[in-house]
């Protein structure tokens, strides 16, 4: 059975990064008819929080990832939070001690320092071992502290030599012997070290796939030694590699947004923020690059996932949420843009609901214009605002030669008495057919004459939407001085 986990801190936003590692152990799980697990590791008490958490999981949701086990699911293996585990990893750490694979101490970190130091002067690596540790941690110290009942730090014993790997994205990895020297497991307050914790997790919770972003990979070593330690057998490992900003150095904050809560923000659309992440090393086996869920299903395969590092690029990211906005229907639209159009000022609650086919059909307008729904607002403006008129224009539509339709239009719109999108058509037509003239550049300032603006919503509707007595007010002012 495949199991794979994603395993977030819950100490600040979700990155994309963490979103992307969440998607390829997410579609590597479904392709695989395997499970989908997720575990908050909050054993850094100081940082983790249970609104981070719960903004975790919201934004997660929101992607729409679903846990097969994890927090408010539950499931065989629990509890999936690292902070409700801490008994387990303490008998877990007792038992490597009672086998003499690890030992406990208790050592200054001032004292631990000492003897790298000294270690570094005789240009050895700066590697203690418990016999270093015993010329502070004296049967007489151990004797005191016990009695007041503080408990000893756990140090892991890592064994003096090569460990090798498999990655099935990095291909053979092999950690050299004296790479690193005995760790920590256990502190005396009874907290698990990462390394130890991850270890022990992933082993009770039968993982059998570790698919985690390549800046881990250095932990590998260590927990690979645990792993052995505890005679657990060992998962694949598969570290994808980091995402780099164009600059090339790691993605930042200096980049743009890299939170998915901020995109959400912005208004992207979860669908979009998938299969963009998607993207981020691998790729669809024709090269697709718009798929559905079940297409990215369909086709992950970790063989796919190229071992260099994937270059974000927001420009793209924000071409495709534009492509996923025009596959909404105007209901769906209006109900995203609400939010922004409300809390811009545009229109209020009550507004909006009584005058709702208007605004969606404005803001349907706009479709092939937004790339973010935050962008909706600004764009809806010419709808509320009258342009301020510039004689520039009336001179302009001279220089076009497309005078003779304006006046054609005034007078068609004047004595129309209807004002639906067929009738606007058909009134256009009349025009067309009475006066011929460059219709480019007649529709062009006809626009800058409506809207003040050289782009924007589609036409018809700003004309349908601004109403009958708008347009002939607009129209006016420029027919009376041409
Ligand atoms: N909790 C770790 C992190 O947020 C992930 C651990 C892992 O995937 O092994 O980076």
């Amino acid at each position: 059975m495949i199991r794979v986990r994603f395993a977030p801190s819950p100490t600040g936003y979700l990155h994309v990064g963490g979103a992307r590692t969440a998607l390829f152990n997410y579609l590597f799980a479904k392709h695989n008819d395997g499970k989908f697990i997720l575990r908050i590791e909050d054993t850094d008490l100081e940082r983790s929080t249970a609104e981070s958490e719960q903004s975790l999981l919201n934004t997660m949701e929101w992607l729409g990832f679903k846990w097969d086990e994890g927090p408010g699911v539950g499931g065989e293996y629990g509890p999936y939070r690292q902070s409700e585990r801490m008994d387990i990893y303490k008998k877990m750490a007792h038992q490597l001690v009672e086998q003499d694979k690890a030992y406990e101490a208790y050592v200054y970190p001032e004292e631990l320092e000492k003897i790298r130091e000294e270690l570094l002067a005789q240009k050895k690596s700066p590697h203690y071992n418990e016999e270093m540790l015993s010329q502070f941690d004296t049967p007489e110290r151990r004797e005191e502290y016990k009695a007041k009942g503080i408990e000893p730090v756990i140090y892991f014993k890592m064994p003096y030599k090569d460990y090798t790997i498999n990655d099935l994205i990095k291909g053979e990895v092999t950690f050299k012997k004296g790479t690193v020297g005995d760790f920590v497991i256990l502190r005396s307050t009874g907290l698990p070290t990462y390394n130890f914790a991850v270890v022990v997790d992933d082993a009770l919770m039968k993982i059998s796939h570790v698919i985690r972003g390549d800046d881990h990979l250095s932990n590998t070593l260590r927990q690979l030694a645990v792993f052995e330690g505890m005679e657990y057998p060992l998962p694949e490992f598969a570290h994808v590699s980091m995402i780099l900003g164009p600059d090339g150095a790691r993605l930042s904050k200096r980049h743009g947004a890299t939170s998915v809560e901020k995109y959400q923000e912005m208004g992207y659309l979860p669908q979009s923020i998938m299969n963009y992440l998607a993207l981020l090393s691998w790729s669809h086996p024709d090269e697709k690059e718009i798929m559905s869920m079940e297409e990215m299903v369909k086709e992950f395969t970790i063989e796919r996932v190229n071992s260099s590092a994937a270059i974000y690029d927001e420009q793209k990211l924000r071409w495709m949420n534009g492509v996923y906005i025009r596959e909404l229907d105007d209901d769906e639209l209006t109900r995203y843009a609400k939010k922004y159009i409300i809390a811009s000022g545009l229109m209020d609650e009550t507004h909006f609901k009584s005058n709702y086919k208007w605004i969606r059909e404005a803001v349907g307008s706009l479709k092939k214009k937004i790339h973010q729904f935050d962008e909706i607002p600004e764009k809806l403006e010419v709808f509320f605002k009258e342009p301020i008129f510039k004689k520039e224009w009336a001179q302009q539509i001279k220089d076009d030669d497309t005078d003779p339709a304006f006046i054609e239009l005034y007078h068609q719109v004047k004595s129309a008495d209807s004002w639906n999108i067929p009738d606007i058509y058909q009134l256009f037509k009349e025009v067309a057919k009475r006066v011929k003239v460059n219709s480019k550049k007649f529709y062009h300032m006809l626009r800058v004459v409506l809207t003040g603006e050289e782009d924007g919503p589609e036409l018809v509707n700003v004309i349908h939407l601004i109403g009958r007595n708008q347009m002939l007010k607009r129209l006016e002012r420029v027919v009376d001085m041409i």
